[in-house]
């Protein structure tokens, strides 16, 4: 063990800022999705995000539903 050993603390990995695309949604777009490896991913909230399954949308009406009923 020596000081030369220790990582490099500058090399701290970048935080990318990404917000939901779609717009005038200012959710986290906490879910991206990129076509191919070349292509930067594009990133939506979860109610926007376009590549939910059936059941993860049906799941996730139900709980809008629900909210809005208690709402
Ligand atoms: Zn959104």
């Amino acid at each position: 063990m020596s000081d030369t050993d220790k990582p490099e603390l500058t090399n701290a990995p970048q935080m990318y800022v990404h917000y939901c695309e779609e717009e005038g949604c200012e959710e986290w777009g906490g879910f991206g999705r990129s076509a191919t490896k070349e292509e930067p991913p594009r990133w939506w909230c979860w109610e926007h995000f376009p590549h939910k399954s059936y059941e993860q949308e049906t799941a996730l009406r139900r709980n809008l539903e629900a909210a809005e009923r208690d709402g």
